[in-house]
């Protein structure tokens, strides 16, 4: 016994011994069971005036039939009418966008880093339109999740009620639209698309920014909404004042909510994103690759992300384990497209080269006049061109802490600031490090 339709005519048999066939009739006719969820049948019921009086009369019927069946107890959960329409919606489509499958809390890894905007998602997802998360305002740089938390939001909100209307827009098709609606006379229609949506997704704000017409329409839209008690969420990669040539209504909109920023994942949390995602492909990864990778990619889960396809595509090419020369090259190759972030690695060896030493010297104890003045430049690089924490910077050295990182550092923009020649030292190490790109 297979199908729902199979279990559902034993529990009518069953229910038919227990009250006359005309009663079961008139209640159960409507009836019809739409799946087991988490070990619970869901039972669609026809009207809200007979599933009520079937939760009230009739509900033991069918758990003592199901227990007739299968002598186990399950439970059966009853939907109204409105609870059955939204699990229609949700059956249609999975995600509320096409775009969002795969971005969901489930697949976000949390840490120190993102945990204040991890949780403020949460959120928003659990009780959206509460006055004092709205708008949210998810801001940090480029790579690091708001995308994400973003479309988990919607997601999580979508699979609760899927007849909630959502929107998702960028900052700049914000614009394209606008402008593609006023040129062919739309712009009502365009304004309409967005009153009495539930939920406002926007992602990349930064882009209406300066765009006079765009902030206009954008701020009643974003009226419109608010007054309604109705969601917004809104991504940028700087806070709102920073946006130097946002309006200022604007502005003090989106600091009138909550405003959270994601931060640069600390080394534990790259190694968690790395081991999962390399999971979630199917790629095992010994722990000296992990710790490679997470040491190296400093600044952005989406270069991490990268790497890890890479792996993947040279292992089935290779079809081989995966080392960590697999893995510099993999490094090398996603590095080397968007803006090039050079790994702590790579600027160890240069600085070292500049004064004929060695990397290990750098990283070692060594305390030569020249060696304690190339580890500190190449701390200083690192503190400038990656966006490594003083922590992690210290986790490249020997024994070094965050405090002496921070002392280092200083001591170089000191000389920066006094002489000429420390200027062309920065210059020239820092050319080399890109030529290595
Ligand atoms: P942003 O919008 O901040 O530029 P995205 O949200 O697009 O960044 O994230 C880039 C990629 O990294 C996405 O594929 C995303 O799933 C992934 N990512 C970022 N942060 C995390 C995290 N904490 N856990 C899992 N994946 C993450
Ligand atoms: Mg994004």
């Amino acid at each position: 016994m297979n199908s729902m339709a199979e279990i559902w005519e034993k529990m009518v048999e069953h229910m038919c011994t227990q009250m006359s066939p005309t009663s079961v009739n008139t209640w159960f006719s409507e009836c019809e069971p739409l799946e087991f969820e988490n070990g619970i049948l869901v039972l669609k019921c026809g009207t809200d005036f007979k599933r009520d009086i079937i939760l009230e009369r009739y509900k033991n019927l069918l758990t003592d039939a199901l227990f007739y069946i299968f002598s186990v107890d399950i439970d059966v959960s009853l939907l109204t009418e409105e609870e059955y329409e939204d699990y229609e919606l949700r059956k249609k489509s999975e995600t509320f966008l096409p775009e969002a499958d795969g971005y969901t809390f489930d697949n976000f890894i949390v840490g120190p880093s993102n945990r204040l905007a991890h949780a403020a998602s949460i959120g928003v997802a659990a009780s959206p339109g509460n006055k004092a998360n709205n708008p949210l305002f998810i801001y940090g740089n480029s790579g690091l999740g708001k995308t994400h938390l973003l479309l988990a939001i919607g997601q999580a909100i979508f699979e609760k009620s899927p007849s909630k209307k959502i929107e998702y827009i960028k900052g700049d098709e914000f614009t394209n639209q606008l402008v593609e609606s006023m040129q062919g006379g739309y712009s009502k229609e365009f304004r309409q698309k967005f009153r009495n949506v539930d939920l406002f997704l926007v992602d990349d704000v930064q882009f209406i920014a300066g765009k006079i017409q765009t902030q206009e329409e954008f701020f009643h839209t974003f009226n419109n909404i608010y007054e309604a008690g109705n969601q917004i969420v809104i991504t940028s990669d700087r806070p709102p004042l920073e946006m130097v040539k946002l309006d200022d209504r604007l502005r003090s909109r989106f600091e009138g909510g909550l405003m959270v920023d994601v931060q640069t994942p600390e080394v534990e949390t790259r190694m968690a994103i790395t081991r999962t995602k390399a999971a979630r492909l199917g790629l095992y990864l010994p722990d000296d690759v992990v710790s490679y990778i997470a040491e190296n990619i400093t600044a952005n889960v989406r270069q991490i992300e990268g790497v890890i396809k890479r792996l993947t595509a040279y292992k089935d090419l290779l079809n081989d384990e995966v080392t960590i020369s697999s893995v510099k090259r993999a490094i090398k190759d996603v590095i080397r497209v968007g803006t090039f972030i050079p790994t702590p690695d790579l600027i160890i060896q240069e600085s070292a080269m500049y004064y004929s030493l060695s990397p290990e010297d750098l990283r070692g104890q060594r305390r030569s006049k020249n060696t304690a003045m190339a580890r500190q430049i190449s701390m200083y690089l690192m503190r400038n061109l990656t966006n490594l924490s003083l922590k992690d910077i210290g986790e490249q050295y020997e024994d070094r802490n965050h405090s002496t990182v921070l002392s280092s550092i200083k001591k170089i923009e000191d000389l920066l600031n006094k002489d000429t020649e420390m200027q062309g030292i920065i210059r020239d190490i820092s050319s080399n490090i890109n030529s290595r790109s």
